[in-house]
C-alpha cells in the first residue's frame, strides 16, 4: 500500500481523498495556495505545504512547486483529483519520471483520451458508437471539404475543439452561410484557450440526454463497470444535477453498454477510475469523450453500488488487484446529486465570502461532500462549487423526496447559493417524470426570465 501521498487539489474533492486515505492508513500531504490555508482538509492532513499565491497558475497548476513538495515531504504518490492537473499528460509523465506514483491512468492513455480526435479514433477502433462527424481535423484551407462534410452529416452541426474541456470550445452551426466563420472562430478560440487549434465537426443532436458509464481497471487487465449516470441537467454544458441509474435505461442496455466500455478499456490498457461520456438519443448511444479521472458526480455511483471509487483508485495505484468481479456489482435503489455552488441562483454570478452560519442536513440516505464550515471564507479565485448534496433511496421518488427535505434543511448563510434553483428543479414535474434532455434547464431558465 502507498505509504504517503500528496493531495494536489482543493475543496471537497481534496477532503474526499483525505478521508479515503485515512481509512486505508495512507499518510496525507495537503498542498494549498496562500488563499486556502483554512481549507478543512489542510487542517486535517498529516502535513500541509503552501505551494504559492492564490492564482491557480501559481499554485494548483504550478508543477515545479508540486514536485518540490513531493520531494521534501518524501511522498510516494500524487492524487490530482479532478480539474487542475488531473488530465494533464505532461504532468502525469513528470510525476512518473520523477519516481512517484500518479494516481490515475498512464500518461500515454491520458494523452490519447485528452485529445478528443484521437479519443474518437481509439473508440471507433474499439467498436464504440460515435456521433457522425468529420474524420479528422477541419482544414480551413479546404472550405469545399468543410461544406461537403457538413452536407453529408446534415445540419445542424457542432464545431468542437479537439483540446476542449469544461464545456468550452463548441459552436453550433445551423446554416451553410454560417459554417466557415464558425470554424475560424472556434479555431482561434481553441488556440488561445487550449493552445491547440485543431477543430472538428459533429452532428449536433437536438434532444439528447447525457449518459456516462463509470469504469474501474486495475494494473493487471481486470476491468469492471459500475453502471451509468444521467447528467442531462446542464447549464452552459456544465452539469447541475446528476443521478444513477439513468431513468429508462434497462439492465440489458446497461450491461451491453457497460461491456462495450470494459472492452474499450482493455483495448487502451486503461488503469484506474474513468468515465465514458455518451449522448443518448432515440435509443442510440454516441460516445463524445472520456474523462480519465475521478468525476465530481462519482458519489451517485457509490451510493447505488456501494463501491468506494476513491478507495479503489488508491488500491489500484498501490498495485492491489481489483477484488470486485462484474457479477458482484449490484445496483441498489436510486441516487441523485445536486452541485451546491456559491452563486446567485438567478444571475449565476459567483458569490464568494464568509459562511456565517452552516448547518448540514441529515436523515436516511443523505450524504454531503463539502469542505465548508461556519466561519469559512469562500475565496473568489476558484470554481464556485462548495459542495455536493447526495440523496439515496429505494426508488427515484424516495431519493427525490429525501433531496427535497435536505435542500430545505440545509442552512448556508453569508453567501448566496444555487439551493433555490435546486429546490425548483426537484419540484419540476418534468424532472420528476425523469429523462429530461441536455437543453431542458437552459430552456426553462430562458422561459422564466422572459
Ligand atoms: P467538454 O469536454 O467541454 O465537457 P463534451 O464533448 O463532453 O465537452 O460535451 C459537453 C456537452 O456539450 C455535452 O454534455 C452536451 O451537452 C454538449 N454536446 C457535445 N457534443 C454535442 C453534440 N454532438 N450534439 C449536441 N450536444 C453536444
Amino acid at each position: 500500500m502507498l505509504r504517503k501521498i500528496i493531495i494536489a487539489n482543493r475543496g471537497e474533492i481534496a477532503l474526499r481523498i483525505l478521508r479515503a486515505c485515512r481509512e486505508l492508513g495512507i499518510k496525507t500531504v495537503a498542498l494549498h495556495s496562500e488563499a486556502d490555508r483554512d481549507l478543512k482538509h489542510v487542517l486535517l492532513a498529516d502535513e500541509a505545504v503552501c505551494i504559492g499565491p492564490a492564482s491557480p497558475a501559481d499554485s494548483y497548476l504550478n508543477v515545479p512547486a508540486i514536485m518540490s513538495a513531493a520531494q521534501v515531504t518524501d511522498a510516494e504518490g500524487i492524487h490530482p483529483g479532478y480539474g487542475f492537473l488531473s488530465e494533464n499528460a505532461d504532468f502525469a509523465e513528470c510525476v512518473e519520471k520523477s519516481g512517484y506514483v500518479f494516481i490515475g491512468p498512464k500518461p500515454e492513455t491520458i494523452r490519447i483520451m485528452g485529445d478528443k480526435l484521437s479519443a474518437l479514433a481509439a473508440m471507433k477502433k474499439a467498436g464504440i458508437p460515435c456521433v457522425p462527424g468529420s474524420e479528422g481535423p477541419l482544414d480551413v484551407e479546404k472550405p469545399k471539404e468543410i461544406y461537403r462534410c457538413a452536407e453529408a452529416i446534415g445540419y445542424p452541426v457542432i464545431i468542437k475543439a479537439s483540446g476542449g474541456g469544461g464545456g468550452r470550445g463548441m459552436r453550433v452551426v445551423r446554416t451553410e452561410a454560417a459554417l466557415l466563420n464558425a470554424v475560424s472562430l472556434t479555431k482561434s478560440e481553441a488556440k488561445s484557450a487550449f493552445n491547440d487549434d485543431k477543430v472538428y465537426m459533429e452532428k449536433y443532436l437536438e434532444n439528447p440526454r447525457h449518459i456516462e458509464f463509470q469504469v474501474l481497471a486495475d494494473q493487471y487487465g481486470h476491468v469492471i463497470h459500475l453502471g451509468e449516470r444521467d447528467c442531462s441537467m446542464q447549464r452552459r454544458h456544465q452539469k447541475v444535477i446528476e443521478e444513477s441509474p439513468a431513468p429508462g435505461i434497462n439492465s440489458e442496455l446497461r450491461e451491453r453498454m457497460g461491456q462495450l466500455c470494459v472492452e474499450a478499456c482493455r483495448e487502451i490498457n486503461y488503469r484506474g477510475a474513468g468515465t465514458f461520456e455518451f449522448l443518448y438519443e432515440d435509443g442510440e448511444f454516441y460516445f463524445i469523450e472520456m474523462n480519465t479521472r475521478v468525476q465530481v458526480e462519482h458519489p451517485v455511483t457509490e451510493m447505488v453500488t456501494g463501491v468506494d471509487i476513491v478507495r479503489q483508485q488508491l488500491l489500484v495505484a498501490s498495485g492491489v488487484p481489483l477484488a470486485i468481479q462484474q457479477q458482484d456489482v449490484e445496483f441498489t435503489g436510486h441516487a441523485i446529486e445536486c452541485r451546491i455552488n456559491a452563486e446567485d441562483p438567478k444571475t449565476f454570478m459567483p458569490s464568494p465570502g464568509p459562511i456565517e452560519v452552516f448547518q448540514p442536513p441529515g436523515g436516511p440516505g443523505i450524504r454531503l461532500d463539502s469542505h465548508i464550515y461556519t466561519s469559512y471564507q469562500v475565496p473568489p479565485y476558484y470554481d464556485s462549487m462548495i459542495g455536493k448534496l447526495i440523496a439515496h433511496g429505494e426508488t427515484r421518488e424516495i431519493a427525490i423526496a429525501r433531496m427535497r427535505n435536505a435542500l430545505e434543511e440545509i442552512i448556508i448563510e453569508g453567501i448566496k447559493t444555487n439551493i433555490p434553483l435546486h429546490t425548483e428543479l426537484l419540484n419540476d414535474a418534468n424532472f420528476q417524470h425523469g429523462g429530461t434532455n441536455i437543453h431542458y434547464l437552459e430552456k426553462k431558465l430562458a422561459q422564466s426570465s422572459s
